[in-house]
């Protein structure tokens, strides 16, 4: 989860939560980020941490596999050596790429692979329909933003293709 401070086009400064800097510029795009204030959907990012301004996109992360989890962190909890990937050097950024590695191969192993019907199969386990158990697959960016907006929790995970 990131936290973003925002602004309106009223001046009006807030705060909101994202699973990560993506969902923020999708959800924004989709005019589902409103201040709370005056309902105004034209916000923009201010600055996020010290030192830093957001409002860089972080490169071609687009994601692909997806766990679902039920044994997500809890929802608001600040990471605080998160930081923004264009401030990173080249061994944080090896280090990150072999931490999520680690982690989609755990999920692979551990979660099971319903390919590209996962967004289904995500929905139909969160309206109790299916079993609840881990699973991992594909999603478009448009069924992601879908599962996140009916509250269905889901982790991002690199494209293998990605590995190269
Ligand atoms: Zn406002």
């Amino acid at each position: 989860m990131i936290k973003f401070s925002l602004t309106c086009s009223n001046h009006h400064a807030f705060e909101a939560w994202f699973p990560d800097s993506d969902s923020f510029i999708d959800q924004r795009a989709r005019g589902l980020v409103t201040c709370p204030h005056c309902n105004d959907a034209a916000v923009e990012k201010s600055i996020m941490a010290p030192n830093v301004r957001g409002g860089k996109r972080r490169g071609e992360t687009d994601p692909a596999p997806l766990p679902s989890s039920s044994q997500k962190a809890p929802e608001q909890t600040p990471i605080p050596t998160a930081k923004p990937p264009e401030t990173w050097g080249p061994e944080q950024v090896v280090a990150a790429r072999q931490l999520l590695h680690a982690v989609r191969a755990t999920v692979q192993k551990t979660h099971e692979d319903v390919g590209d019907k996962f967004a289904e199969e995500a929905r139909a386990i969160h309206e109790g329909k299916k079993p609840d158990r881990g699973i991992h697959g594909k999603a478009s960016k448009e069924q992601i933003g879908s599962l996140l907006d009916d509250g269905i929790e889901i982790l991002p995970l690199p494209d293998p293709k990605l590995d190269s």
